[in-house]
């Protein structure tokens, strides 16, 4: 299981500190086979490994760029991220390519970046609305997932994360039904099997996002393909992000 906090644009300095303070104690030390790691702005990063150091929280940041360095203005990459102490980075985030126009393969190029520089990309797939109405949604995800993953090598199951977030269910709190995310995770593990076979696909975690909250993580997390969760608004206070890890600790028992 892996419980990943993905604070967005909130947080300045001293919040991000503060939150990171909070989630630590809060969190504690998690149950075996359950990780947490907390994605703040790239402004906080160096603060917030400062706080997490020494804690069983890993830090994970929200992009980066595909290049190793140059005139890209505004843009982070994998290698700054590595040495402000991410350990994870999340790519391809609907809001990333609802609002900063990536791509498929600006996706894929990203995931790349990021495992040549040892981070370990989560990347995110799920439809909207208007592609689960017009019963595409397996489409989606599959075209999503294949061109993210296409050129991957991979040495480790640990080496890769998916975050199965459907759009419809981000930030809106309406969150899939276990049926739905259960179905969805199963399809999603099918994609991994044909791609890096039957010894490394049952091993790659894949996540739920979308509305998760204290309220639901239990019978989200109880499904059999669903190994944790990325978690919105309900990171931005330590207590829920916490009761969901609680919650991980249970569904992996
Ligand atoms: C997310 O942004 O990855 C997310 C799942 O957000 P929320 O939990 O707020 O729906």
């Amino acid at each position: 299981m892996l419980i990943a906090g993905n604070w967005k644009m909130n947080t300045d300095l001293t919040g991000a500190r503060q939150l990171a303070a909070s989630v630590v104690s809060a969190v504690g030390t998690p149950g075996a086979g359950v990780d947490v790691a907390v994605c703040p702005p790239y402004v906080s990063l160096d603060a917030v490994f400062t706080v997490l150091h020494g804690s069983a929280v890993r830090l994970g940041a929200q992009d980066l760029h595909e290049a190793d360095s140059g005139a890209f203005t505004g843009a982070v990459s994998a290698a700054m991220l590595r040495s402000v102490g991410c350990h994870y980075v999340i790519v391809g985030h609907s809001e990333r390519r609802q609002y900063f126009g990536e791509t498929d393969a600006s996706v894929g190029a990203k995931v790349l970046q990021a495992r040549r520089n040892r981070l370990v990309p989560i990347v995110c797939v799920g439809e909207t609305l208007e592609e689960r109405d017009a019963g595409r949604e397996r489409e989606v995800v599959e075209r999503q997932t294949v061109a993210a993953l296409r050129d991957v090598r991979l040495e480790s199951a640990a080496d890769l994360v998916i975050a199965y977030e459907p759009v419809w269910a981000i930030g809106t709190g309406r969150t899939a039904t276990p049926e739905q995310a259960g179905a969805m995770h199963a399809f999603v593990r099918t994609l991994l099997r044909d791609r890096f076979g039957p010894e490394s696909a049952p091993g790659i975690r894949i996540l739920y996002g979308g509305s998760m909250k204290a309220e639901n993580a239990a019978e989200l997390l109880a499904q059999p393909d669903v190994d944790g969760g990325l978690i919105g608004g309900a990171a931005l206070k330590a207590d829920s992000f916490a009761a969901i890890v609680r919650a991980a600790e249970a569904a992996n028992r």
